[in-house]
């Protein structure tokens, strides 16, 4: 190879990568990320993971509960800082205490999780920690990284056999579902997601509520509990000061941030008995 074609191949494989990656608002205050999955992509995986979720789960038939879901996602969707998706919010009926988003804006709430909230404000905070997760890019860069780069380059040039690629990425999105997001994460999704409810107008004690409830409730045995959340989990005390932490810097909060008691102490009443 000449001196000449050596240079060349080494400035394209340098150069090259650097076009395919794209940076995206990945949280609070402008925070930027390079993302190499686009948006289409990702919305593509998460439409198909939905699609496969309601397949094997049942949709929550209460049309007042659902519309009532989304309207508390869409207040906080719009204050968060990820506006280049639309947001998609279910409740699926099901005893098991959970949450989670798919990526591309796709959020599922359990019967089972509402049921042990006691306000709107800590469903809030459940809602706004997932669509930090969304914001932050959490799901479709650890299915980035499961995918490998390979995959991810033929997502990205969506030249034949990328139905295939996006078919391998919904099937690994799917089990990777349930698995940890790392620390990191967390944090982050923790913190954007306390910046985001009281922007939307939820008191931030929904959040201490939220993470101590589910704390008690323990992650052991049978139950799937929200992200993890155990008793015995030294990191659970751990989100619980930093909450603590944040919301003290926050003071003084805006004069209108509500609970919302009395809404949700009716919407309770909707929800079917634990079978
Ligand atoms: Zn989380």
């Amino acid at each position: 190879m000449s001196n000449k074609r050596a240079l060349l191949t080494v400035t394209l494989l340098v150069v090259l990568p650097l076009f395919l990656l794209s940076c995206a608002t990945t949280g609070p205050g402008g925070k930027q990320s390079f993302i190499l999955i686009p948006t289409g992509q990702e919305v593509a995986i998460g439409a198909g993971m939905a699609e496969q979720v309601e397949q094997q789960e049942k949709v929550f038939a209460d049309t007042i509960w659902q519309n009532y879901l989304n309207n508390v996602g869409q207040k906080i969707a719009v204050v968060c800082d990820r506006k280049d998706i639309e947001y998609h919010f279910k409740v699926i009926e099901s005893d098991q205490i959970n949450a989670f988003a798919a990526p591309g804006g796709y959020i599922y709430f359990y019967t089972g999780l509402l049921r042990e909230m006691e306000n709107e404000a800590e469903m809030a905070a459940v809602m706004a920690h997932e669509i930090s997760h969304v914001v932050g890019r959490h799901g479709i860069k650890r299915l980035q990284t499961t995918l490998g780069v390979a995959a991810a380059y033929q997502l990205v040039f969506g030249e034949e056999g990328a139905s295939d690629v996006l078919n391998v990425a919904i099937g690994i999105g799917m089990n990777l579902m349930f698995a940890d997001y790392s620390r990191d994460n967390e944090r982050e999704a923790d913190e954007y997601g306390i910046h985001y409810m009281v922007q939307a107008g939820y008191h931030p004690d929904g959040a201490i509520g939220m993470f101590e409830k589910l704390a008690a409730l323990g992650g052991g045995g049978e139950h799937n509990v929200f992200e993890k959340l155990a008793s015995t989990h030294p990191a659970t005390q751990e989100r619980i000061r930093n909450a603590k932490t944040q919301i003290a810097g926050m003071q003084p909060l805006p004069a209108d941030v509500t609970l919302g008691e009395a809404k949700y102490r009716q919407m309770l009443g909707r929800i079917p008995a634990k079978k």
